[in-house]
């Protein structure tokens, strides 16, 4: 690889060091390779497949697979380990489909680095870095490679990804930088010196390669609930062993039902069908432009009750352009396209020689701007500070990109809302009006008048508005409020953001969905109400809400109160009170997705049940806190991701409702037999059971998982809910069960009563038994056709939903019934199950199971629908 030269580095800390040449970093790009960590080499194949079938469920069956040799009953032995190596496989292409989508999000998220080259500060891809490039970092910023320090303007860095250590280091000239730590304050310029293999974190990631990730509280829920299921059903199989045993039957029969009863139980392959329909949702929400960084996100956006937004770039377009600038000489309005340097400024001659002042007070003050790159002009950095630069050539012409390297800078942070630099003797400063013109002592109280006016008449019509003021001073020591003050004020800039075309539609359709918006802005109150009306976030002036942020209550009880209502927005707010408002909104029991941009954000983001960064616009370090990255920085993304959530979560519940369901089917012959005191004999056995879990179920469960989302999904309540909660159950167990149970037992007893058996008599003849036994597997299996179409909606009846909208459940259900044809009449494989194609009596109870499910269903549903009206 490349090493930077003594020689190199010295030029480089004289500081402003032009950078390499293009030419050079793309052959130097060409010998090192991209500035990628190398992928850890994932666990073998074997290895993932031999976990899948050793962990808890598997370790069960296997046990149950020796007792069953023990038994002498190898027929069973055989079935047991065919589960189990059904179920590992399955369970192993669903984690490898999961972790395949899961990767491919990695991917989507973009990593671009300044630098400086040729003279030139340029925006490029992170995997770009070349050993030898002039990195520009700026509070937020993610260090690309490891670096030596240069040019240093109080940059702060955060550590702890390497050491674990959270305290901000403060850094010196010549000191080193780690690629995969933050900037969180201040700048600095570095020169690279390692990239990709070669970096201090590509050492630590390879020892760190192993860990897992911690359990989502979705996947630990299902854990919790399959083991108990599991825990039930190995107590429910140990007390028919005990029943069978007193009841005087052979060992080895009682033995044989302990298991079956066991097994019927366990819904072993619930859990990759979860971790496989989350990861789908995931898929979705990304091309949709929602990128969610861990899949339980996918769940809690779901359940999302208030978004708590930002307003630059979130609901508006963060494309500024100054339209007008205020100075004590007059005002100048100008026109000009984009970041184009070019258009016109109109305004009296002394006005506009102000506006010209004013225009380089504020590049003095700004780090980005705008660049000429690939035949276009772009911004660089902060869009506000590229229009601010746009202006300033627009109106004098400036065209020098070198602006003087000033002696000392105090970066924007969202406490003082303002930023300054000094440039030889004097200090330049831009900020937010009402945090500069206080400072203001000059030029004179009539004029500071006239400019508090001006803001308020800016700010009144959308406009953000912006002061720069400067000060002389004659030496730059000293902390930066003693710097900061005494200051004359320069003039005001009026800039334009236009709103987000697609923000008021979405703004509706949270409405609908009963989702809570309120508008966290650090902008000035005027503003954000303007920008507020024009897309419909406030309109009834009498339920609008507006604060400040230094007005909001302390106490949580009084913040969420004043919160939870529609129409809030909140001016002038710091990354603490955001925290606070997240912490309020979550104590009344709300679900908060809340974006967030700045460094200082992170706390915020972490705390919502939802962090929302910008894929586009803001820090690495939020990037980093957030759950959900909107790859476009669009509001309405997070109201699509919304509706993608709360569509997988119906899913989830979809199949689960499916899958229990004929768990009841498949116990209550257990449960009837030995009831009856074993004078009515066992509808279904052991292997039918079986079949019915892992073979006959699947395919329907997995196409409910993939179904679209509703159309009502918008139209609800957001629900917060378990997933196994009283109505799921008492569907389950009340309804369809019970009806698909009753389908099975009636189908069984009548075909039996036919050939002539009667209870209490001699057990019945092989040839009965084995065509009852079909009729009853048959009832089983056309009750969860029934039962897969029911699914699909837990409140519409079955033919309000659209045959075309899940074609992959016709296609499931039609393999399932050719795969129930061949079990019946497929001679060996009848056999083996103990079954034989129903008779006719068998076939028409278990046809009329169908409808007597769906009616059963159609009854729940509007029972349910009168119950809670819905919205
Ligand atoms: P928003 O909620 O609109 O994103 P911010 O918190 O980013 O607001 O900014 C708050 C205020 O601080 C802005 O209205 C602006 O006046 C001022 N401001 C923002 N960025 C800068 C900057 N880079 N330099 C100086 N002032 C800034
Ligand atoms: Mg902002």
């Amino acid at each position: 690889m490349a090493r930077v030269s003594t020689d190199e580095l010295g030029a480089a800390a004289s500081a402003g060091s032009a950078g390499l040449t293009s030419d050079t970093a793309a052959e130097r790009l060409r010998v090192d390779g991209p500035n990628l960590l190398p992928t850890t080499r994932p666990a073998p194949a074997w290895r993932k497949l031999a976990a899948e079938l050793t962990h808890f469920f598997a370790l069960m069956l296997w046990v149950a697979a020796a007792l069953a040799l023990v038994a002498d009953m190898p027929q069973l032995t055989v079935a047991i380990v065919v589960v189990i190596l059904v179920n590992g496989l399955f369970a192993f292409v669903q984690e490898e489909r999961a972790e395949k989508a899961s990767a491919r999000l990695r991917d989507l998220l973009p990593a671009t680095v300044t630098v400086r080259r040729s003279g030139e500060l340029r925006t490029i891809d992170a995997a770009d870095v070349v050993v030898g490039d002039v990195l520009v970092i700026a509070g937020g910023d993610r260090v690309p490679a490891d670096g030596t320090l240069t040019v240093i303007h109080d940059l702060a860095v955060d550590e702890s990804t390497l050491t674990g250590e959270s305290e901000p280091i403060h850094k010196k000239p010549g000191e080193s930088v780690w690629a995969g730590t933050y900037a969180i304050g201040g700048q600095g310029e570095a020169i690279a010196v390692a990239t990709a293999a070669d970096t201090r974190l590509a050492g630590i990631a390879a020892l760190t390669a192993g860990v897992r990730r911690p359990r989502s509280p979705l996947a630990a829920e299902l854990h919790r609930v399959v083991r108990a299921i599991a825990v039930l059903a190995a107590a429910v199989g140990g007390a028919f062993f005990g029943l069978s045993l007193l009841i005087g039957s052979p060992a080895h029969e009682g033995f044989v039902l302990a298991l079956g009863v066991t097994v019927a139980l366990v819904p072993e392959g619930l859990l990759p069908t979860v971790t496989l329909s989350l990861a789908m949702g995931a898929q979705r929400m990304s091309h949709r432009q929602a990128l969610v960084r861990h899949l339980e996100a996918v769940e809690n956006l779901g359940s999302t009750t208030v978004i708590c937004t930002d307003k630059t770039g979130t609901l508006t377009q963060n494309r500024m352009t100054v339209t007008e600038a205020w100075t004590p000489a007059g005002t100048v309005t100008a026109v000009g396209e984009g970041y184009e340097p070019t258009g016109r400024v109109d305004g009296t001659d002394s006005a506009l020689a102000a506006a010209g002042h004013l225009g380089q007070v504020a590049v003095a003050a700004s780090q980005g701007g705008i660049v000429f790159q690939n035949g276009a002009w772009s911004a660089v950095g902060d869009p506000m500070e590229a229009a601010l630069d746009a202006f300033a050539r627009r109106t004098v012409g400036l065209t020098d990109p070198h602006r003087p390297l000033p002696g000392r800078r105090f970066a924007f942070d969202p406490q003082r809302r303002r930023e300054s630099a000094i440039t030889g003797s004097t200090l330049m400063l831009k900020g937010a009006p009402d945090s500069v013109l206080p400072l203001c002592t000059s030029p004179g109280a009539p004029v500071l008048a006239a400019a508090h006016r001006a803001v308020d008449d800016m700010a009144g019509r959308g406009l953000r508005v912006l002061a720069a003021a400067t000060r002389d001073l004659p030496d730059a020591a000293g902390p930066v409020e003693r710097v900061e003050q005494n200051l004359t004020l320069v003039g005001l800039f009026g800039i334009e953001d236009p709103p987000r075309p697609t923000v008021a539609a979405a703004l509706e359709a949270a409405r609908r969905a009963h989702i809570r918006v309120v508008m966290l802005t650090g902008d000035h109150p005027a503003t954000a109400v303007a920008v507020a009306r024009e897309i419909g976030l406030v309109g009834d002036e009498s339920r609008t809400l507006v604060a400040e942020g230094d007005d909001l209550p302390e106490h949580d009880d009084a913040l969420g109160e004043l919160l939870d209502r529609d129409g809030v927005l909140v001016s002038r707010v710091s990354p603490e009170q955001k925290l606070a408002v997240a912490r309020a909104l979550q104590a009344r029991g709300h679900v908060v997705a809340m974006t967030g941009d700045g460094v200082n954000d992170g706390p915020a983001l972490r705390e919502a049940d939802i962090g929302v960064a910008m894929g586009r616009g803001g820090t690495d370090v939020a990037r980093e806190a957030a759950d959900l990255v909107l790859l476009d920085d669009d509001f309405s993304t997070i109201v699509a991701a919304v509706e993608q959530g709360r569509a997988t979560y119906a899913n989830i519940r979809r199949f689960l409702t499916y899958h229990l369901t004929s768990n009841v089917a498949e116990l209550t012959p257990f449960v009837v037999w030995a009831m009856s005191g074993s004078r009515i004999p066992l509808a279904i056995g052991v292997l039918q059971v079986l079949c019915i879990d892992i073979v006959t179920d699947l395919l329907p469960a997995l196409a409910l998982g993939g179904e679209p989302p509703g159309k009502g999904v918008m139209d609800r309540r957001p629900e917060r809910r378990h997933l196994l909660d009283r109505n799921l159950l008492a569907r389950v167990f009340g309804v369809l069960g019970p009806v698909e149970a009753a389908a099975a037992m009636t189908a069984f007893l009548v075909v039996l009563w036919i050939s002539g058996w009667r209870v209490g008599t001699d057990p019945p003849t092989g040839a009965a038994l084995v065509t009852a036994s079909g009729s009853a597997f048959t009832a089983i299996i056309l009750g969860q056709i029934a039962n897969a179409f029911a699914c699909r909606s837990a409140t519409r009846p079955v033919w309000q939903l659209g045959w075309r909208t899940n074609p992959l459940l016709l296609w499931a259900v039609t393999v399932e019934t050719a795969i129930l044809v061949m079990l019946l009449t497929i001679g060996p494989l009848a056999a083996l199950l103990g079954q034989s194609p129903p008779s006719i009596a068998g076939w028409a109870i278990a046809a009329a199971g169908m409808p007597a499910l769906l009616g059963a269903d159609y009854m729940y549903k509007s029972l349910r629908g009168r119950q809670r009206p819905g919205p």
